[in-house]
């Protein structure tokens, strides 16, 4: 459950050292060495996934519960007023280290806008069918 290539799993399992918020079993929360805010934090499962699809459902049921707490110390500790929880899959989606991680990622009122996309326009019916499609392979 590791990739002996992967500064990730190096990091995780304490090989390279970081900035380390938490750490349990199954997971360390570090710092993000380019940080989009004050506190910018990577949940870093100890295994190695390469994306969400490749992931143990076991180990992910515990992310977000970790996601919220950490969202919650960031409001506390460095006064953000919000946060994001981003993860990324595949390069296309932004994914540039193919070891599953997720962003905490604080926001303090009057800071710049991330994490938008400018909302599209669909039909009902595609819409519908796009749905469709989706349903027929879960
Ligand atoms: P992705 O784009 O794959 O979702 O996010 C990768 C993140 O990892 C980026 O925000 C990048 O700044 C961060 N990152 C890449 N290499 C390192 C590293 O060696 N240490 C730390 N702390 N963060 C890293
Ligand atoms: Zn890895």
């Amino acid at each position: 459950m590791r990739d002996d290539n992967c500064i990730f799993c190096k990091i995780a399992n304490g090989e390279i050292p970081s900035a380390t918020v938490y750490e349990d079993p199954d997971f360390r929360v570090i710092l993000d060495l380019g940080p989009a805010s004050k506190g910018h934090a990577l949940i870093l499962p100890k295994s190695h996934f390469k994306d969400l699809c490749d992931a143990d459902p076991e180990a992910m049921a515990k992310i977000l519960p970790l996601a919220g707490r950490l969202g919650k110390a960031m409001k506390e500790s460095l006064n953000a007023s919000g946060f994001n929880v981003v993860q990324n899959n595949g390069a296309s989606a932004g994914q540039t280290v193919f070891h599953l991680h997720v962003h905490v990622i604080p926001r303090y009122d009057g800071g710049p806008e991330m994490v938008a996309w400018k909302p599209g326009k669909e039909e009902a019916e595609e819409l519908a069918k796009t749905a469709e499609k989706v349903a027929a392979q879960l």
